[in-house]
Parts: C-alpha cells; structure tokens; sequence
C-alpha cells in the first residue's frame, strides 16, 4: 500500500474533514524536509511558508539538531521530573527561560504541548486563588478568535466556534470579549486610540457584570495567530493591563506562537508591552524537532504556590513527559542556533521583505480586504466585496481554494478559521528568494481563483 492509501485507511487526522479524507487521503504525503523545502512521495518540492504550524524557526532537518538530539538520546534519553528527580537538560534550560524572560519569572514548568500548557495555566490560577482564601475567583477570561488549543479547558479559552461545537465546550468558567481586529471590530472612523480604550472598557463592563471577586485571569496571545493574525494597537495591552491591575487579574501570556523570536523580537510580550504574570511557550522553543511547552511563573503567583506544600502536599500535577530531557537537549541547541545565527534579528529582517512582497502582490487583488502582520507573520483577508467589506457567502471556500492552487504551484500555506484568511510564518533561515516565490505562488493561486463581486 502507498503512504497515501495507508494514511486515508488508517489515520485519524487532527482538524480535517473526516469524510474527506477517508475518500481523497492526503493531498501531499510529505517524506523529506530541508531548510524551508518540504519533498513529497512523488518527489515533488512544496516551499513551507508556514514553517509547519508556526513553528519550525530554524529549518527543517538541522544537523546541529540531529547531532543534538543523538548526544541526549546515546546518554540520556529519558527520566522523569516526578517526586523532585533532577536531571541536567531541563534544569539548564530552566535557568535560561528565567534569563531570558521579558519580565522577571520565578519557575518552570514543563509539559509537551501548548494546550496542556494553557491547562496547567489555569489549574496555577485556581489553585493560586484556593491558597489565597479566594474559592469563588475562578474565571477565565478570552478573547474571540483566540487560539489557545485544544484540550478539554483550553479548547474553550480558544474562542473559535468550531472548536466547541460538538464537544460542549467551552467549560462553565470561561468567558470570551472582542479582539483587537481592526477589520471588524472598529468603529469606522475611530483611531487606534480610541479603539483600545473602547476594547479595555469591554473587558472593565464584563469583569464588574461577572463580579471582579469570581474573574481570576486573562489570556491572550501578544498577536493573534490561527485567529486570523491580528496585530493589537499599541496602546491595547497598556490599556488591558491597568483593567487587570485594577481587579487584581492575573495575565497569561500565551507566546506559543510568538516566544522565540517570531515577531523580530525575543518575546510578544515585549513587542506589545504587555506584562504577563504568567507566560505560555512551545512551538519555537525546540523549533518543533521534539515536543516541549513551558508555563513560565512569575513570584506573585509562584510565592503562594509554593506555600501550598503545608495544605496540599505534594502539588498534584504533571506529566510522564515533564522536563523531558530529549525535548530539553532541543531546546538548548535550537537556542544555541537562533542566538549564534542572529536569527530574530534576521526573522524581523525577512518580515519587513515579506510585507512589503504582499502589498505590492496583492494591491490590485479585487478581493484583498487586508493585508496585516508583524515580523515573520503575516496574512491576506479576503472579502467578496472589500469597498463594502461584504464576506463570502460561504466563508473559508475562497482561501481553501487559494490554498489549494498555492500547493499546486509549490507552496504549502494555510487558510485559517473563521474569515477567507491565508496566512505566512515561513521558518527564519529561509533566504530572500524564496519569501519572493512563496508570495507569488500565492499570489498567483489567488488571481486564479479570484472573483469579482
Ligand atoms: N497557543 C497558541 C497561541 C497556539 O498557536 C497553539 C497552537 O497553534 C496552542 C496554544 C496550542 O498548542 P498545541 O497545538 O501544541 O497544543
């Protein structure tokens, strides 16, 4: 049996059209990869402009990764974190987050993805709230469009309708408020300005209506990735922030897509001045060669905890894969690799190329509604009609079909959730010419499939 046949027969795949696939099967099976190149089954060569989900920073198939990950894996390739076990790779990388963290944090606690992660965040905030006599500060509050995975608590943080229909999500405590999407969610006529304090009032009305005693945190990505890429204004997290000092709200910054250098700079958080009390990473920390999250704890959060041990005992949670000392060994090189490289640096640098690459494509698209991003994240919204700003009538058929002919034409990238939205986060170390031939493979699958309203 072909890879092909195998996969359609047996595979169980994460957000795809079931039905679909048990008929078509995979529309590329993918062998090889190399720098920004991927290689299927038939030999033929896709340039990733997505860097797989966001998240493979340095390239595919490093040497220094493999050679990294043969050390760990011939010396050490596994131990466990429970019951205080110590062992080297975690604990230096430990030391490192802490080093490098945009505001000051106290701990790390390692998991294997980020919507564990995210769960872990919220299972700190509530037990945080326990120890602090506050039973009833419990809510979490999201944004709509907001990604934050998928798991039972962070499918529902994720405020995307597809991920709750059907599995009764989100949970009870969970609350969702506008994004800062300029597209559709601003006032016509209103500046940044104005826009950020309307938004920082929301989230003011909905804490004071839920009752600022049950609202324990907020979540939020610094820019909104699978959501559809959605750059905040400046003042935006200034202006959230003083709300959530104002009710004593913890802020979880989720930099899954963000931490490692995405936008240009190390961390989202400082590229938007926000503030977290505690941070989400994964992704970009081992570039995806081996899976690793991290919830960094800040000492507001981390001094109550800690003082939990006298209640609680030993403090109930982890994983098997905890501290994993492989994924750790990752992380270290890949590190190593983005600081020697001056690869945030070059992210930034590639990013001002692949912005100006998409206005200059994409200006005379007779369906562009907006082009946006920052760094090495971008995307193009379509509309049916941008002068009205009048979507599809079926949303995600156009993109689906944009992301199709761009496969055809050699280039993978995505359509995200919830608008007509393609987007691009190639890895750091792509070279100049290929962020000009992913934007116009694009690009041209665009005109190919474009419709005049
Ligand atoms: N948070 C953000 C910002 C993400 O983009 C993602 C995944 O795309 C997650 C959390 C969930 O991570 P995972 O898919 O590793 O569970």
């Amino acid at each position: 049996m072909s890879i092909a046949d195998l996969d359609r027969d047996y595979v169980f795949h994460p957000f795809t059209v079931l039905a679909t696939h048990q008929q078509s099967g995979p529309p590329i099976s993918i062998v090889e990869a190399h720098g920004s190149t991927v290689v299927d089954a038939d030999g033929r060569r896709y340039l990733d402009a997505m860097a797989g989900l966001w998240c493979v920073n340095i390239g595919y198939s490093h040497p220094e990764m493999a050679d990294a990950l043969h050390r760990q894996a011939s010396k050490l390739p596994y131990f466990h974190a429970f019951s205080s076990m110590g062992t080297e790779a975690p604990a230096r990388l430990a030391e490192r987050l802490i080093q490098m963290a945009p505001v000051p944090m106290a701990k790390v606690f390692f998991g294997n993805s980020g919507s564990d992660a995210n769960d872990t965040q919220a299972k700190l905030v509530w037990y945080y709230n326990n120890l602090l006599g506050r039973p009833e500060k419990k809510k979490i509050i999201s944004r709509h469009r907001g990604y934050h995975g998928v798991t039972v608590l962070s499918g529902g943080l994720t405020g995307l309708a597809n991920l709750h229909d059907g599995f009764d999500l989100p949970l009870p405590m969970i609350r969702h408020v506008r994004p800062p999407h300029r597209l559709w969610e601003r006032e016509p006529g209103a500046t940044d300005e104005e826009f950020a304090r309307t938004l920082a009032q929301e989230l003011d009305d909905l804490i004071v209506a839920e009752g600022p005693d049950t609202v324990a945190a907020f979540i939020a990505e610094p820019v909104m990735a699978a959501g559809g890429v959605i750059v905040p204004p400046e003042t935006y997290f200034p202006e959230i922030q003083k709300v959530l000092d104002k009710y004593d709200v913890l802020l979880i910054a989720d930099e899954v897509v963000c931490g490692f250098g995405r936008l240009g700079v190390e961390f989202g958080s400082t590229a938007v001045g926000a503030r977290p009390d505690l941070m989400t990473v994964a992704k970009g920390i081992t570039s995806a060669y081996v899976p690793l999250s991290a919830c960094l704890v800040g000492s507001k959060v981390w001094d109550v905890i800690v003082e939990g041990s006298s209640r609680y005992g030993a403090f109930g949670h982890g994983y098997t894969y905890s501290a994993h000392p492989l994924a750790a060994a990752a992380a270290m090189t890949n590190l190593d690799i983005i600081e020697r490289d001056g690869l945030v640096q070059r992210a930034g640098d590639l990013g001002t190329l692949l912005h100006s690459e998409l206005r200059s494509a994409f200006a005379d698209h007779p369906n562009v509604a907006e082009i946006r991003g920052t760094g090495l994240v971008a995307a193009v919204e379509f509309v049916k009609d941008p002068a009205s700003r009048t979507p599809f009538d079926a949303v995600g058929q156009f993109s689906a079909a944009v992301t199709r002919a761009s496969l055809e034409n050699g280039v993978v990238t995505r359509a995200l959730p919830a608008a007509d939205t393609v987007s691009f986060s190639p890895p750091f170390t792509t070279t100049e010419d290929e962020i000009r031939a992913m934007v116009d493979g694009v690009r041209r699958a665009a005109e190919s499939v474009a419709v005049k309203a």
